[in-house]
């Protein structure tokens, strides 16, 4: 090796995030190896690596691998300039897992170099730390720029639990490829969709290579912890995380509850109605010292209850009593559906279908911060059979002040404040108007007149908290067809 190829490398000196190799590369190098050491510190979870030169115009070709301190992690010739490597998932041509610290190994392969052509290159290597994604975890950019409703499923299975397809032969069922289940979001045309696997997290590494091809999609990691006090929907986490309930390793929920705003994981509670017995396991939430306070959302619809309950969202494994108690307890929670589906191939008749229902968010931009962020917030609304191109928003005012759904609204004794329910797709439907818990305290039985619809109401403060939310039920009153979340009056 020349002297004028030797690498300069530049850290931070205390727990470096970013370490910059130079370089240049000579006719010398043409069809050789180079490799490019760098050290890697503890606590380091993804290694991400940014790779450019010059000269390229003079079909220069550089290829990379990399090498961590005891094995090969991959090769991707020329063909990727940029590569992310992490404990659970990695960029194809490179394999995830532990991130250990020592001296790794930038693999440089010159496949061609001219004679004279001085090739300049420069390889930024980032150390991610378990840090929360800023966009999301399979794509660095947001799929779709700008607000509106963006439709979705947040819970669903595959081959990494127990989800499962028919065969080729189609004479059987297998474990279902999680493409098979991204492919059934994509048919229905879902704009994003979470994987939520039993207590698994190995799903993540398919998602890392979907999310290129499927470019409309958003794919965002999950997995359903599986506990034997019920099932926590745990959304955006980086990693494992720990189920084992009432175990040395996790000895009570608030630990659980814990370890996931550690993670950065938005933490649900999946269908809190469903029993707990021999034909569905732990699957009923019946976890003592729950701190609600840490719950982000609760699962109101889920596929798989109105199957059991035969169809429809109305039935006694509806969550929406569960989680009007915890509003009534003064939590601000979210309501949110999931298909739970388990066939993306299913018969809809018999098994819920990807998609149904839906969670609708009003969000920034379709990425996963943003999706997140809109259910944290509580701008949400769940379309009960799923796609339908429904929209149930609710808007508030009172005085100067504004709230939409999830938010809080400031309306002290004496004012006046205004409600304006917006919907889409729901002509002939009837608005259900619910204030802390109670139906028809308001309005009873306000029929929507056309496809686009607005309709107005007021309610006097009186200075206490309240929650007045809106639902959509059939032209029958029979079906419930979009469940709202609430506003806020004073908190
Ligand atoms: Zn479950
Ligand atoms: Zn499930």
């Amino acid at each position: 090796m020349s002297v004028v190829d030797a690498p300069t490398v530049s850290t931070a000196v205390a727990e470096p995030r970013e370490i910059v190799l130079t370089g240049v590369l000579t006719r010398a190098d043409h069809e050789t190896y180079k490799e490019l050491g760098f050290d890697v510190p503890s606590g380091v979870s993804r290694i991400t690596v940014d790779f450019d030169f010059t000269t390229r115009e003079q079909k220069t070709t550089i290829d990379l691998g990399l090498m961590d301190p005891d094995r090969f992690r991959g090769w991707s010739g020329g063909d990727k300039m940029r590569f992310t490597v992490g404990e659970l998932d990695a960029t194809p041509s490179y394999l995830p897992g532990p991130v250990v610290p020592g001296r790794w190994t930038l693999l440089l392969g010159v496949p061609n170099i001219r004679p004279g052509v001085v090739a300049a290159y420069t390889a930024t290597i980032r150390l991610g730390r378990g840090e929360a994604t800023e966009v999301s975890a399979f794509s660095d950019e947001p799929l779709e720029v700008g607000p509106r409703w963006y439709r979705g499923d947040l819970h669903m299975h595959t081959c990494h639990s127990d989800g499962t397809v028919a065969t080729q032969g189609g004479q059987k069922r297998a474990p279902g490829p999680v493409y098979r289940t991204v492919e059934a979001a994509a048919a229905r045309g879902c704009d994003f969709i979470a994987i939520t696997d039993h207590n698994a997290v190995s799903h993540h590494h398919a998602m890392r290579e979907l999310q290129p091809h499927f470019d409309r999609l958003l794919l965002i990691p999950g997995v359903e912890v599986t506990t034997f006090r019920g099932h926590a929907g745990v959304l955006g986490a980086a990693g494992f995380v720990e189920f084992r309930l009432e175990s040395r390793h996790l000895p009570t929920v608030g630990d659980l509850q814990h370890a996931v705003a550690r993670q950065h994981g938005l933490f649900a509670i999946n269908h809190p109605a469903l029993p707990s017995n021999e034909y569905c396991m732990g699957c009923g939430w019946t976890a003592t010292g729950t701190d609600f306070g840490r719950v982000d959302a609760i699962e109101v619809c889920n596929g798989g209850a109105m199957q059991a309950q035969g169809g429809g969202a109305d039935g006694v494994f509806s969550g929406v009593p569960f989680w009007e108690a915890r509003l009534n307890e003064g939590h601000r929670i979210t309501a949110i559906g999931g298909s739970d589906n388990h066939k993306p191939d299913g018969d809809p008749e018999s098994a819920p279908a990807v998609g149904s229902p839906t969670t609708v968010v009003w969000a920034e931009s379709l990425s996963e911060r943003a999706v997140l962020d809109a259910i944290r917030a509580g701008r949400v609304f769940v379309d009960v059979e799923g796609m339908k191109g429904r929209v149930l928003a609710l808007n508030a005012t009172a005085g100067e002040a504004s709230a939409m759904m999830g938010e809080a609204l400031a309306a002290p004794a004496g004012t006046t404040a205004r409600f304006v329910v917006t919907t889409r797709g729901l002509s002939g439907a009837r608005l259900d108007v619910v204030l802390d818990g109670r139906h028809g305290a308001i309005l009873a039985d306000v029929e929507v007149y056309g496809d686009a619809a607005e309709f107005a109401f007021e309610l006097a403060g009186d200075g206490a908290r309240h929650w007045i939310r809106v639902d959509a039920r059939s032209a029958d009153g029979e079906r419930t067809l979009v469940i709202g979340n609430p506003v806020y009056l004073n908190g």
